[in-house]
């Protein structure tokens, strides 16, 4: 049934205001309430599933003379926290900061920086030293592989398997 709009005006009037007069009083914040991310430096891998992960493309994984760079770009982040549930290592935890607000765009931007590891046949940069060392620990079985990048890897493979099949024939 339609409501009379003066029935409105009496529920409103008898409720009271019910909105928060932020920034002068404290937000309503729940306990779900989601806000930027960080990243522990110590304990990323530069492995770049988080960067993957995020839809707004506000973390990105940057390759340049030697290094490989996380950057974190909050002024495009949802808070939507993908990339906390994809970070194998447990790297990045969520806050509930939000109040973000500044006039230098550079205070929106966080880096982490790695050394990049080279391949030990071709000298090719194709990894983070963080994330070879990684995976030799995990994986032990994988040494002699987890040091080349992905081309050398493969044909030491298909060498290995012809070395033990005596070739591919077709
Ligand atoms: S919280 Fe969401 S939008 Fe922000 S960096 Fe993580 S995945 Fe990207
Ligand atoms: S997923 Fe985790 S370990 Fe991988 S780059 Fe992102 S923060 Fe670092």
């Amino acid at each position: 049934m339609k409501k009379n709009p003066l029935s409105l005006l009496t529920i409103a009037s008898s409720k009271g205001r019910v909105t928060k007069r932020y920034p002068f009083e404290e937000p309503l914040m729940t306990s779900e309430f989601r806000g930027k991310i960080e990243i522990d430096e110590s304990k990323c891998i530069g492995c770049g599933a988080c960067v993957n992960a995020c839809p707004p493309n506000a973390l990105e994984l940057l390759s340049s003379s030697g290094t490989k760079t996380l950057r974190y770009f909050i002024g495009r982040c949802i808070y939507c926290w993908r990339c906390i549930d994809v970070c194998p290592v447990g790297a990045i935890k969520g806050t509930r900061e939000f109040e973000l607000a500044t006039d230098d765009v550079s205070d929106l931007y966080e880096l982490l920086i790695h050394e990049e590891a080279k391949c030990s046949v071709c000298n090719s940069p194709y990894a983070t030293v963080r994330i070879v060392r990684y995976v030799a620990t995990r994986s032990p079985s994988t040494e002699g592989y987890v040091s080349m990048d992905p081309k050398c890897r493969q044909e030491k493979f298909v060498k290995a398997i012809e070395m033990r099949f005596g070739g591919l024939s077709a």
